[in-house]
């Protein structure tokens, strides 16, 4: 059984291959620079105590200090931390970043915690790995179950230890303490501005169906967005369930049914039948969005996609496995660490404010992030045609050219 650790592992080296190499920079990725653990004991409301298992995984910094989200899950686990702490590693470099990677995560139902309980579980992060983050050393940002309000604690906490307000050393937090605009929508607005540049290479026509796997923050954003550019919502999902509208989702109905909580509370409306969660993969589409979770298309379940274009929303949402099952039909595969490299790459841009003392409009943020994503997006198709690759082997070969481009002038007596 592979974990996700190995599976991201094996796309670096499978792209390695591709690149004429010294071994020893690839020896140095495979394993993490920096894995610190705690334990964070808070006190419940009920006056009780517990005790919570959290990580923080700094994974390389050749490119510069390292940059990644904190979640709040109950899977989380030492190992998807340091996987996801190496998929942020390749997807600055893919995008050019000034930062190495990172993750952190807690052990915990976020849904589980009251207001309160959160805030402190937040502040105890930090002060737990207070050591470990720092505005040039490690920059978190929010993640699954974690948001702008446990960013603005982290802030506050932050600056209390080192006795000065350092609104960069977290990004992602409210625009009224330093947060950029256009951070909300980053990650679906980055997918969306490759989609749109890459259309007619995609063969993508106005009217194309999308299906959606996880209608949270990406998933949401990204509905939005390709809604309003003519694309047709044919299907969602969330943990609760899946509903199906060949005919396309009025977008404002179905964003307020998920507000209300769930997207099968839309079940009933005309046009809209509920499927179970696992069919969703299976509806006929063109384009399928996975902004859920990991391994969620696997050897099991590859074959009953019926789309042409997957665009990964979600860090490690197919399996290798599946990864050869898709391309032996053809499916075009928008990997992760560039299709959902926005958020990232407005993070950067949030860092560089809060570093200046300036703020962006919301335009200069969104011609930056486009201009960044088909920058990109136009470098990794040309790897892809030129090597005869896959999308995703083509970006891992960019960025592992970039990170040893600096491990090299960093110089040898750093192996
Ligand atoms: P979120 O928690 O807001 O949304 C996740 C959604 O997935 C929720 O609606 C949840 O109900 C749904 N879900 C969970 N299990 C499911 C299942 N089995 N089937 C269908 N739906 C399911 O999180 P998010 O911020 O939207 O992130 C989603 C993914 O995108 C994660 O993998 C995250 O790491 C990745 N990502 C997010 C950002 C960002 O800026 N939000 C940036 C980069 C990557």
């Amino acid at each position: 059984m592979f974990t996700l650790f190995d599976n991201t592992l094996k796309r670096l080296i499978e792209a390695a291959e591709h690149l004429d190499l010294d071994p020893g920079f690839l020896e140095k990725l495979k394993n993490a620079l920096e894995m610190t653990q705690a334990r964070l004991p808070i006190r419940m409301d009920d006056g009780s105590t517990k005790s919570f298992l959290a990580f923080r995984c700094r994974y390389d910094d050749s490119l510069g200090p390292t940059k990644g989200g904190i979640r709040f899950h109950q899977q989380v686990n030492g190992d998807e931390v340091m996987a996801l702490a190496l998929m942020m590693t390749s997807k600055c470099a893919v995008m050019d970043l000034p930062f190495g990677g990172a993750k952190g995560g807690v052990k915990v139902d976020p849904h589980s915690l009251s207001n309160m309980e959160h805030e402190s579980l937040s502040r105890a992060y930090v002060r737990a790995f207070a050591h470990v983050i720092g505005p040039d050393r490690d920059i978190p940002a929010p993640d699954v179950g974690t948001n702008e309000k446990t960013m603005a604690w982290m802030m506050d906490e932050y600056s209390t230890i080192v006795g000065k307000r350092t609104p960069a050393v977290i990004t992602g937090k409210p625009v009224a303490l330093g947060g950029s605009l256009g951070r909300d929508d980053a990650t679906a607005r980055g997918a969306y501005n490759i989609i749109q540049h890459k259309a007619r290479t995609l063969g993508l026509k106005r009217g194309a169906r999308v299906a959606i796997q996880g209608f949270g923050n990406a998933g949401m954003h990204m509905a939005q967005l390709v809604a309003a550019d003519g694309y047709k919502i044919v299907a969602v999902s969330d943990s609760k369930g899946a509903v199906h509208a060949p005919a396309g989702f009025d977008i404002g109905e179905l964003l307020a049914a998920k507000r209300c909580g769930r997207v099968i509370n839309m079940a009933g409306s005309a046009g809209v039948s509920e499927i179970p969660g696992d069919e969703l993969l299976a509806v006929d589409c063109e384009v399928l969005v996975l902004a859920a979770l990991e391994n969620m298309v696997h050897k099991g379940n590859a074959e009953s996609i019926t789309a042409r274009l997957i665009v990964e929303l979600a860090n490690g949402p197919v399996t290798p496995e599946a990864d050869e099952v898709l391309k032996a039909m053809n499916v075009v595969i928008l990997p992760d660490i560039l299709a959902n490299a926005g958020g990232v790459t407005v993070s950067y841009f949030e860092w560089v404010q809060n570093r200046e003392g300036d703020r962006w409009t919301l335009d200069q943020v969104h011609a930056r992030l486009k201009t960044a994503m088909e920058r990109e997006a136009d470098a990794v198709w040309t790897y892809a045609r030129e090597k005869n690759i896959t999308l995703r082997t083509a970006a891992y070969v960019l960025a592992l050219s970039r990170i040893a481009a600096a491990m090299e002038a960093l110089g040898t007596d750093k192996f």
